[in-house]
């Protein structure tokens, strides 16, 4: 092909590649095929020295031109695809949303709800306190010694010196006592605060049921009673309960409350840690010292006490394995329940 049939094709050529460039990586690729430093342009500029020299600066002016030609049509696309892609980006406020699905309760709330309303079938009221209380109501009248590490700095989130964040939903057991006579039967669901460090298993603010009885001849058959029916009621009439001797200040005497692993069925597995059973509650007979804290005449009134971590709950019902989930606000954990 001699100079001039080069040049043809180019002219002819260029401009359809350049205008069907649909992109910015398109455009450029036909840039430098044609003006780059090794384009075709370029290349025939430098076979100008093999033409006649009367022709010369005629060929010289008039690829001096054909360069310019396709330079302003590159421009032009680029303008072209970038009008093109802005108009697909187009936000048109009136178009309807896309569907959006309201994920449901937090699963803490959700829980603590159902276990209130067990209770409340099986005839217990509910009572509700403050989320700061007096360093009295939350440890003093619950009979927790004066060094228990309960008390400690480091475990408790303390106002100032008789106030705090309480570390369990008891002094609204202690309000209700002081301030009503027995009978009592009630259930204090809440949020309660404790110095802990955010891990899997724990989290600085967490909730909790508790539950009181007191009447003449409670007995501890009674609160084995109530906590058999409320596990098999939530977790199925198969679970099994077991009660196992514990220490707690304020109740006496104290037990841990398992039932047999919901997963394994009591054979053993990772989620019960191969022991078949799953711890989910603390319970007891009130302290008689603590209902004498309250002006309750402790010759005349039992009763029995009991307490669960909401969230510990809802991870065994659920087989949810991380306790930050409650708290990250995930849609996507959320829309689960
Ligand atoms: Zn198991």
């Amino acid at each position: 092909m001699n100079f001039k049939e080069k040049y043809n094709k180019i002219k002819s050529e260029a401009p359809h590649e350049v205008l069907k460039s649909q992109n910015a990586g398109e455009l450029d690729k036909a840039r430098s095929k044609y003006i780059g430093r090794k384009g075709v342009v370029t290349s025939l500029f430098k076979e100008l020295g093999g033409i006649p020299h009367q022709e010369r600066p005629l060929w010289g002016k008039k690829l001096n031109s054909l360069k310019k030609e396709i330079e302003n049509l590159i421009e032009k696309q680029k303008n072209s695809i970038r009008k093109e892609k802005s108009k697909k980006e187009f936000f048109d406020p009136t178009l309807p949303v896309e569907h959006y699905r309201y994920p449901g309760r937090n699963p803490a709330a959700r829980t603590m709800d159902e276990i209130t309303s067990l209770f409340i079938s099986m005839g217990f009221g509910v009572a509700y306190g403050p989320e700061i209380e007096t360093e009295y109501n939350n440890f003093t009248a619950l009979n927790f010694p004066k060094d228990h590490p309960a008390r400690d700095m480091q475990d408790t989130f303390y106002v100032d010196e008789n106030w705090l964040l309480r570390t369990h939903t008891s002094p609204v057991q202690i309000r209700v006592m002081k301030e009503s006579k027995p009978p009592v039967k009630l259930v204090a669901p809440g949020k309660c605060y404790r110095r802990d460090t955010l891990d899997a298993s724990h989290l600085p603010v967490f909730h909790q049921v508790e539950g009181l009885m007191i009447d003449r001849k409670i007995s501890f058959s009674h609160l084995k009673g109530v906590l058999e029916c409320f596990t098999r009621k939530y977790f199925g009439g198969k679970v099994k309960t077991r009660f196992r001797p514990s220490f707690f200040p304020f109740t006496e005497p104290s037990a841990e409350v398992d039932i047999s692993c919901t997963i394994c069925m009591g054979k053993g597995c990772s989620s019960c840690s191969g022991k078949g059973w799953l711890e989910i509650l603390g319970a007891g007979m009130v302290d008689p010292n603590v209902l004498e804290n309250c002006g309750i005449d402790k010759n005349k009134w039992q009763g029995f006490a009991f307490g669960m971590g909401v969230e510990r709950i809802a991870m065994l019902k659920y087989g949810i394995d991380d306790i930050r989930y409650f708290i990250q606000n995930d849609k996507r954990f959320l829309e689960q329940f």
